[in-house]
């Protein structure tokens, strides 16, 4: 089997498929490897995630970023068709609808201007404009909200396998297995060693391992700013079925409900207590405790219920600001990250591995995310979303 690559991806999720695409749509030359310890992906975090999408942001990169994707995605079965296998990720722009109460006020009004300055489609709602369109939503205690009509859901699990075939259609080499050591010489990466001994060659290194990606740069001696932080999603089901799909609402608490179809709802709150570690039980009275009071105060018509299901994943949680780390580590060549989504790193998969690909190959980046660069952990010197919110 073939041990000697151009570039080596260690993590097949939707960040490592991504950039083995866009690197082999750049050079079909080019020898990828994308090595992957569970293919079934049974942890992995895209395959978990809620799937939602925004423009709304308040870093302008980060706009631009959820902008390409949309873009990407109205012709991604095309795109990604490989043979007679084509995805079908299902987006659907439903809106996310942000409730926003005083506190939040200035910020949501500075977000909402540069979203439109950049053409993003969203808009001011007064609460009585959200109570005449949505009545099923009580604006408790807020001033408005902004509606973002290009946000909405994608299924991850369609991105992550039509990256992950097309890429393969190019020529990458797609190896079930586990990295368990970074290689340098010196200050440069060599390759990677496998948990069975066997070792891959190669210069070019990108860390793609989601919420374990710390404990992989650790090998080589690279401290990232990077928890695993369990997250729990609870799908539940009403005895409404309201016409069409309501937009996704988000609450100034930050638990937030996205309606999946006819009265099924999913809904989630990242919580200060959220276990760190690798740990995927789903606790069922938390929802029952912490957020169905909460939820029934903004939905009153929540009081009536069922909850049929939920699961937990992992978001990498970047400690340091909450937003991606994008780029060559300063103080080894060779080694790329992709790291620390934290909760937004689904919708960033296209910005992301574009960006990383043309940096890996010294191409001009079309869209400059050089803000995300790794150097600012060295400098300590974070970039917030949001007043020194983590999202
Ligand atoms: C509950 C939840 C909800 C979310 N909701 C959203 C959302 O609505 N919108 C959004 O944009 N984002 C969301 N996210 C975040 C999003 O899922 C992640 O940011 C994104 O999927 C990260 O992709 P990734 O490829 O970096 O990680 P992953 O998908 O976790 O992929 C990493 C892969 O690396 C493999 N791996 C790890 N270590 C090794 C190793 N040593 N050797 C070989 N392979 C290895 C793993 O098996 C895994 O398959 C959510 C996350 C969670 C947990």
């Amino acid at each position: 089997m073939k041990t000697t690559f151009d570039i080596i991806i260690v993590g097949g999720g939707v960040m490592g498929c991504a950039t083995a695409y866009y690197l082999l749509k750049m050079n079909d030359n080019l020898q990828v490897a994308i090595v992957e310890k569970d293919p079934t992906y049974r942890y992995a975090s895209t395959i978990l995630s809620d799937g939602n999408v925004r423009v709304q942001f308040n870093l302008k990169e980060n706009i631009q970023i959820s902008q390409y994707g949309n873009e990407v995605l109205a012709t991604f079965a095309k795109e990604m068709a490989a043979g007679d296998k084509v995805p079908h990720v299902d987006a659907r722009y439903q809106g996310n609808l942000f409730l926003v109460d005083e506190n939040g006020r200035s910020e949501a009004e500075q977000g909402l201007q540069l979203q439109q300055s950049l053409g993003c489609d969203v808009a001011w709602l007064s609460t009585d404009e959200i109570a005449e369109a949505h009545p099923l939503y009580k604006t408790v205690g807020c001033v408005g909200g902004t509606l973002g009509r290009e946000d909405g859901s994608v299924n991850p699990e369609a991105v992550l396998l039509g990256y992950k075939q097309k890429a393969i259609a190019l020529g990458a080499h797609y190896r079930q297995g586990e990295v368990v050591a970074l290689l340098a010489d010196q200050k440069r990466m060599t390759g990677v060693r496998l948990a069975s001994g066997e070792t891959l060659n190669g210069g070019d290194v990108l860390n793609a391992a989601g919420a374990w990606a710390p404990a992989l740069a650790l090998t080589a001696g690279v401290k990232l700013p990077i928890l695993p932080i369990m997250r729990q999603v609870y799908v539940v089901e009403t005895p409404f079925d309201p016409d069409g799909y309501l937009p996704s609402i988000f609450l100034p608490t930050g638990l937030y409900v996205i309606h999946e179809n006819s009265g099924l709802f999913m809904i989630g709150k990242s919580l200060p207590d959220d276990p760190v570690g690798f740990d995927f039980r789903v606790d069922q009275q938390r929802f029952v405790e912490l957020l169905w009071p909460e939820l029934v105060e903004y939905l009153p018509a929540f009081e009536r219920l069922k909850a049929v299901s939920g699961w937990a994943g992992l978001y990498a949680v970047n400690t340091l600001d909450g937003n991606a780390i994008l780029g060559e580590w300063p103080e080894l060549g060779g080694l790329y990250l992709a790291n620390g989504f934290s909760g937004h790193g689904f919708q960033q998969c296209h910005g992301v591995g574009r960006y990383l690909a043309e940096l890996i190959l010294g191409v001009e980046p079309a869209l400059d995310l050089s803000i995300f660069t790794p150097m600012r952990i060295l400098e300590n010197k974070p970039i917030f979303e949001s007043a020194s919110r983590i999202i």
